[in-house]
C-alpha cells in the first residue's frame, strides 16, 4: 500500500520525486490513531484542527448514519433540505446578531473565495465598483485557491511562486503587539496609514481574528483587532473575519472575535464545523451586505456542486449540539492551563525562541526549522502525532484529550528539540 501511495498520490505540499514519509492509519477512536502496524498514536493535531470531539464519536457517527437513510446528497440548485436549514439556523444563533445570511461551500478556501466575492459584489452593486482591493496583514493564511492565496502572507503563505499571477492586494506588517497586550502605536499607525491612503479602493479587510494559524501561529492583541474594526467603520471598509481555524472554541472563546468584542460583516467558518467528519464550510454575512448584493435582483455568483451536502450538514449540526451541550469551555481552559505549565518548561531550551499558549493551542517556536520528516518520525517513536511546520512545533489537540495524554504530547517535544541540533 505504502509503495503505491508514494508512487502515485500527492500528499499536501509534497514532491512526487522525494515524498515525505507517510503512515497508514487503519482506524481512529477518541484521541488515538491506530497505524497499520498496530502502533497507537495520541493525536495532537485534531487532523488539522477539525476533530474537536475526537474520532469515531457515537453521536456524530449516528448523525451520519441517520442521514444516510434518507439522502446522502442532492443538488442545492432549486432544492433544499432539513439538515441545511437546521445548520443555518444553528450558525445564525451561535454567531453575533448582525450575521443573518449563510452561504454553504465545501472547504475553507472556497468559503474565503465566497467572502471575497460577497465584498466585491456588494460594492459593485451599490455603485462603488472602484472598491475592489483587499487589505490584510502579513503572517496570515486563508487557503490555497487563487483568491485566498492573494490575501495570504506572500512568504509564509506558501505561494511565492504564484506572485506574478495573483491580484496585488495591500499588506500591513504583522502586528507585533501580542495577545494580552495593548496595541502599540506602531501597529495601529501602520495599518491606519493604509486605510487613509487607499480606503477608496478597499472593498474589505480580511483577517484571522487573534490567532494567525498556518501563516505563523501568532497570537496578536485584541485591542489591535478592535482598532481595525473601528477603522473599518470610519473608512467605510467591510471586515471579513476568517474563523476557519479559530471558530468553535479553539481559542477559549466560541469565536475569536469575542476576545475583541467586534462583529464582522462577513465571517468564514470551516474545519471544526463538522467535528472533522466531512468537508464543509460556511460564509455568513449581514442583512446590509446581502441586500446590497441582491439589489436589482443581483445574484451572488457562486454555486458549488456539493453545496449544502446533507451528510455534512447533518454531522455539523450534531457536532455543534455536542459542543454546546458539553463542557468545552472547561476542557479548553484545562488544556490551556496544562499546556502553559508543561510547554513553558521549554522556554529556556537553547533551541527555543518562544513558547505561546492560547486556548487549546500551544506553540513552541524554535530558532531553526528542523526537517518535518525527521521530527515526525521522532514523534511517532514517542507514540504521538504531531506535525510541525517551519520552525513551529505546535499542539492543537481534540478538546476531549485527558491530562495524561496531554502530558505525553508535551513530553515528546523535549527529545524532538534535542534532535533538531543533530540534523
Ligand atoms: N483559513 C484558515 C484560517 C485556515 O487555517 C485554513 C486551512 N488551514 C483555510 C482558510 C483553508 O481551509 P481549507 O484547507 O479547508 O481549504
Amino acid at each position: 500500500m505504502i509503495n503505491y501511495d508514494q508512487e502515485h498520490i500527492w500528499h499536501p505540499y509534497t514532491s512526487m520525486t522525494s515524498p515525505l514519509c507517510t503512515y497508514p492509519v487503519v482506524s481512529a477512536k477518541g484521541v488515538r490513531l491506530r497505524l497499520e502496524d498496530g502502533r497507537e498514536l495520541i493525536d495532537g493535531m485534531s487532523s488539522w484542527w477539525c476533530a474537536i470531539h475526537g474520532y469515531n464519536h457515537p453521536v456524530l457517527n449516528a448523525a451520519v448514519e441517520n442521514q444516510l437513510e434518507s439522502v446522502a446528497h442532492v443538488m442545492f440548485g432549486g432544492l433544499t433540505h432539513k439538515p441545511a436549514v437546521e445548520l443555518a439556523k444553528k450558525l445564525i444563533d451561535l454567531t453575533c446578531d448582525p450575521l443573518q445570511r449563510v452561504f454553504f461551500s465545501d472547504s475553507g478556501s472556497v468559503s474565503v473565495e465566497v467572502a471575497i466575492k460577497m465584498a466585491l459584489q456588494y460594492w459593485f452593486n451599490t455603485g462603488e465598483p472602484g472598491k475592489s482591493r483587499l487589505l490584510t496583514i502579513r503572517g496570515g493564511y486563508h487557503g490555497d485557491t487563487f483568491g485566498a492565496m492573494a490575501v495570504s502572507d506572500p512568504v509564509t503563505g506558501m505561494h511565492t511562486m504564484f506572485e506574478q499571477v495573483l491580484p496585488q492586494h495591500l499588506f500591513a506588517a504583522r502586528p507585533e503587539s501580542r495577545f494580552g497586550q495593548p496595541a502599540s502605536e506602531k501597529d495601529v499607525n501602520g495599518i491606519r496609514s493604509l486605510f487613509e491612503k487607499h480606503h477608496r479602493e478597499i472593498a474589505a479587510i480580511i483577517l484571522e481574528p487573534i490567532v494567525q494559524g498556518a501563516g505563523g501561529m501568532w497570537f496578536y492583541s485584541a485591542e489591535y483587532l478592535k482598532a481595525i474594526s473601528e477603522m473599518c467603520r470610519e473608512f467605510n471598509v467591510l471586515m471579513i473575519l476568517d474563523e476557519i481555524a479559530t471558530g468553535f472554541g479553539r481559542t477559549g472563546k466560541l469565536f475569536g472575535y469575542e476576545h475583541a468584542e467586534v462583529t464582522p460583516d462577513i465571517l468564514c467558518l470551516g474545519k471544526a464545523m463538522t467535528g472533522g467528519y466531512l468537508s464543509m464550510a460556511a460564509t455568513l454575512t449581514t442583512e446590509k451586505v446581502s441586500s446590497g448584493i441582491s439589489a436589482d435582483d443581483g445574484a451572488l455568483m457562486h454555486g458549488p456542486t456539493f453545496m449544502g451536502n446533507p451528510l455534512a450538514a447533518a454531522v455539523a449540526a450534531a457536532s455543534i449540539d455536542l459542543l454546546m451541550d458539553g463542557l468545552w469551555q472547561q476542557r479548553v481552559a484545562a488544556i490551556e492551563e496544562q499546556m502553559r505549565e508543561e510547554l513553558n518548561a521549554y522556554k529556556d531550551h537553547p533551541m527555543v525562541r518562544d513558547v505561546r499558549v492560547l486556548g487549546a493551542i500551544g506553540v513552541v517556536e524554535t530558532h531553526e526549522a528542523a526537517p518535518v520528516s525527521v521530527l515526525q518520525s521522532q514523534f511517532v517513536k514517542h507514540g504521538v502525532w504531531i506535525r510541525p511546520f517551519g520552525n513551529l512545533i505546535y499542539l492543537m489537540p481534540p478538546y476531549i484529550l485527558e491530562s495524561a495524554d496531554l502530558t505525553q504530547l508535551t513530553a515528546a517535544i523535549g527529545p524532538a528539540l534535542s534532535m533538531s541540533f543533530v540534523t
